[in-house]
């Protein structure tokens, strides 16, 4: 293996975003790359799932959004050429709780069936969000500003979510119900995850400006950036042994159950912690980088698609979507950027625990049953439906990664800090798990890393 010999050689493990941008920014720069793929397709965690459905239906089980703010995910969109759609603003909001339909909108603000003080009442949703959560979101800090973590962030990390909120006096009712919905889509809930990094997610999701998806599909994305990338990747190739020394790397895979190796001079490994534990390392990374890889969480989320005659949700909301209290978690009108079709699709999102509940074997139908009882008409609708869990799919082992209080600042900078010639990207290597945007940004870092390190 020479080392100094150039173009030095370079394999990328993971054709998620991550290993996919690694892979074009190295091929830029002159570098040799080979991305290696256990799956038969490209984008990992953006996964659309199509061919279930009649009509050409698809429903996006993985990354669906794009925040006006997400500017490495825009610009790689832009680079890929794919078409940008905003999301539908809905006239009013849907929630479900303790089995009532609860309708919100600036003109008829619900009557919450909770118990919230006189003040919280008057606030409404909306002004409950604002109080509560304006000042952590600014004591959280711009993570991208020089002297970050500040000591308030580093406060933050040391609390959960739910004391944060208690600290800023919000009730127990308040509590309640601003934690059903995309609060409680992180780690188990706002009673386990760090509040550091459950109001850093919040930034990433709130736009001021329009949210968008991509027309036809997330998955273009990866497609057309793999496309670009051509027969530098190689799929069906699921890494399992990486030999390192100062002189180089030495990776095992396997392909249609078959041995291979591959020596180069670097590797980026762009995959989750939960599939990195399974990786044997000679000789082992060192105890501090494993403890991180072993004990870094992931978030149970399991999604169920229900395929539904008629869209008879559209009489709802003008983009119906459904905060319930239920294992269910989230309902979402899945093909509202799809109109060739009179049918249509309801998809669930649930998360923590409720997830786990139901991607047990057998769970579907409570789940199915849950949906219905939110939106009744699907009785007479219903053509059927599947259920995806994402701590089932062998590649991932979890959706996305989260943090107790005191683990994200001490773990972040051992998970993104390279060993030797081993190389780390992935969304969990980032400051935004759970988003492209991590991803992209991970996979930037790395490839920065393995510039400085090749012109010492
Ligand atoms: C339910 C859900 C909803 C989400 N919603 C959004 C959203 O709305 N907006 C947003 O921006 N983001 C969202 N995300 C997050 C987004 O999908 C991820 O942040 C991003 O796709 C992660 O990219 P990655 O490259 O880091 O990892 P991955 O996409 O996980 O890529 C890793 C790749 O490595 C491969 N691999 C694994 N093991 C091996 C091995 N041993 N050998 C070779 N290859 C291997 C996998 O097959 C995979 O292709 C969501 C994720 C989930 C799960």
């Amino acid at each position: 293996m020479g080392i100094g010999r150039f173009p030095e050689r370079i394999v990328v493990i993971g054709a998620g975003m991550a290993g996919l941008v690694c892979t074009l920014e190295l091929m830029k720069q002159g570098y040799n790359v080979r991305l290696l793929e256990a799956n038969s397709q490209p984008g990992g965690r953006i996964y659309t799932m199509r061919d279930q459905f009649a009509d050409g239906l698809f429903c996006e089980i993985g990354a669906a959004f794009i925040g006006a703010h997400h500017f490495l995910t825009l610009s790689y969109a832009q680079q890929a050429g794919v078409q940008l759609i905003n999301l539908p603003v809905p006239n009013r909001s849907l929630s479900y709780i303790d089995g009532r339909l609860i309708i919100d909108s600036p003109a008829e603000p619900a009557l919450w069936p909770v118990s919230l003080t006189a003040e919280e009442r008057i606030l409404g949703y909306a002004g409950m969000l604002e109080k509560y959560l304006k000042p952590g979101l600014k004591a959280a800090g711009n993570p991208f500003l020089p002297g970050w973590p500040t000591q308030q962030a580093a406060q933050l990390d040391s609390m959960t979510m739910e004391e944060y909120l208690k600290g800023q006096g919000a009730s127990s009712g308040a509590i309640k119900l601003l934690e059903i919905g995309y609060m409680q889509m992180l780690g188990d809930g706002i009673r386990k995850v760090s509040a550091l990094q459950r109001l850093l997610d919040l930034k990433m999701a709130s736009s001021e400006r329009n949210t968008q998806t991509i027309v036809g599909g997330m998955d273009q994305l990866p497609k057309k950036l793999a496309l670009t990338i051509g027969s530098n990747i190689s799929y069906g190739c699921a890494v399992t042994h990486i030999e390192h020394s100062n002189k180089g790397v030495v990776i095992q895979f396997t392909n249609s159950g078959k041995v291979f190796t591959i020596c180069c001079d670097r590797v980026i490994v762009a995959i989750p912690s939960t599939v990195l534990r399974t990786i044997h390392f000679s000789p082992p990374l060192s105890k501090e980088k494993n403890d991180v890889i072993q004990n870094q969480l992931s978030t149970s989320v399991t999604r169920t698609v229900i395929q539904s005659r008629t869209r008879f949700w559209n009489s709802l909301s003008s983009f119906t979507t459904v905060n319930t209290d239920l294992k269910i978690g989230w309902l979402l009108d899945a093909t509202f950027t799809q109109t060739t079709s009179r049918r249509g699709l309801i998809c669930s999102y649930s998360s923590g625990e409720s997830a786990r509940v139901i991607s047990r074997a057998g769970n579907f139908n409570s789940a199915v049953s849950e949906i219905k009882q939110v939106l009744p008409e699907l009785s007479y609708n219903y053509e059927g439906g599947t259920v995806f869990s994402w701590d089932h799919n062998p590649y991932s082992r979890g959706a996305y990664a989260w943090y107790k209080p005191k683990q994200m600042l001490r773990m972040l900078p051992t998970l993104s800090a390279e060993q030797g010639r081993i190389y780390f990207a992935g969304d969990n290597t980032s400051l935004f798990p759970g988003w492209v945007e991590g991803a992209i940004s991970s996979a930037l870092r790395a490839v920065n890393q393995i510039i400085a390190n090749a012109s010492i």
